[in-house]
């Protein structure tokens, strides 16, 4: 258990840890249900809303714990609902997380951060241009839940972790805080999305976990050779062997693979790629999401236009039905995808993009 100060932090505390704090201070431990549930499920930003627990247990909380001392640094509201949040941990680092809200549907999915900072080093992507500080922990990652809920009361039914840094160079501490989503915060693992620039090992790892969680590959192209122009893993872990092991994944787990491709133009977007990527997943159970490349600073590569985009998503979807062009959220407060920097240092302009 974790202690600020003289206090202790609650965020993140399972039902069983509750227990013990409980118990542990004198109190019957039905209330460690009670305090569970203002945690995760109502979500109460101060011990004083928590109105079924007693006066007096209230102002022992405020003496002993806090709910959490991670802070909102800043939040900016885009013109479609999206909110992105500048958190602060308390050592001083921070982090983005951005809540996505859809017109027609009720779920509320957060995209959450994993790391602060990256090492992949992808050239399209705002995070690989900040110094890599260190891994997040699982309360630190589910902190970033805690906190839009308490902001917003209002309740996470989607993640995905598309947020800064690779989750799976993070692994245990991702798998655990997904189990704490689960169990404490009761969202399904088909609502939980683990997005990876293809770390192979881990992708094994994951497998044999065997959970109902969605694996997102980014493969952002359809061979070796323009991969690894943009994304250095692939010098690591070749695009077929990356390939192979999404194949495991979706033979053990009889879960759908959802593979992202960044469309970049004059790069990666023509039918000649559409036909080689078709290939490369032929025999896969996959869907496909096609994300229009959102600007970063300082990076040349462009979108291509709504018409190739379409052309590139016709060819697709002779392999393969359903193709979705994913909806740019947040785009005006830099929410949108690979946009988050986190305010953290920045590496000197001598990367390039091409
Ligand atoms: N490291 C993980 C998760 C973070 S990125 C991964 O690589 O999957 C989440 C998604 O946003 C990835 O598919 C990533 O490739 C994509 N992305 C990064 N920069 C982007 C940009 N400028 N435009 C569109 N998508 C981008």
């Amino acid at each position: 258990m974790e202690n600020s100060g003289s206090k202790t932090v609650l965020a993140g505390l399972t039902l069983s840890e509750l227990e013990d704090f409980i118990t542990g201070i004198g109190q019957p431990k039905f209330r460690a249900g009670q305090l569970h549930q203002w945690l995760y499920q109502k979500p109460a930003v101060e011990f004083d809303l928590m109105t079924n627990l007693s006066k007096e247990f209230r102002k022992k909380l405020n003496e002993i714990a806090v709910i959490t001392e991670t802070k909102i640094v800043q939040k900016l509201t885009g013109q479609d609902g999206t909110i992105k949040y500048l958190l602060e941990y308390p050592d001083g680092n921070r982090v983005e997380t951005v809540l996505m809200s859809y017109e027609k549907r009720p779920n509320l999915t957060a995209c959450i951060s994993t790391q602060i900072g990256c090492t992949m080093g992808c050239a399209f992507c705002a995070t690989a241009r900040q110094k890599f500080v260190r891994n997040l922990t699982a309360k630190e990652i589910i902190e970033q839940l805690l906190i839009i809920q308490m902001d917003t009361g209002k309740l996470i039914t989607n993640v995905v972790f598309m947020g800064q840094g690779e989750p799976l160079l993070n692994y245990d501490e991702t798998i655990k805080a997904t189990q704490i989503m689960n169990k404490d915060f009761e969202i399904g693992m088909r609502r939980i999305t683990i997005s990876t620039c293809g770390i192979v090992p881990n992708i094994y790892k994951l497998t044999e976990l065997n959970r109902q969680l969605i694996l997102a590959i980014s493969l952002h192209a359809p061979d070796h050779e323009l991969r690894k122009k943009i994304m250095p893993i692939e010098n690591k872990y070749p695009i077929e062997e990356v390939v192979e092991s999404l194949r495991f994944f979706a033979q053990k787990t009889g879960r759908r693979v959802t593979v992202e491709y960044i469309l970049i133009k004059d790069f990666n977007d023509n039918i000649e790629h559409a036909g080689k990527l078709n290939k490369l997943l032929k025999g896969l159970k996959y869907n496909i999401n096609i994300i229009p490349y959102n600007p970063v600073d300082g990076c040349n590569f462009e979108r291509p236009s709504p018409e190739k985009i379409n052309k590139f998503r016709e060819e697709l979807e002779k392999a393969y039905k359903k193709v979705t062009v994913r909806l740019e959220k947040g785009s005006d407060i830099a929410a949108a995808c690979g946009q988050l920097a986190g305010k953290l240092q920045e590496i000197p302009a001598t990367f390039s993009c091409k």
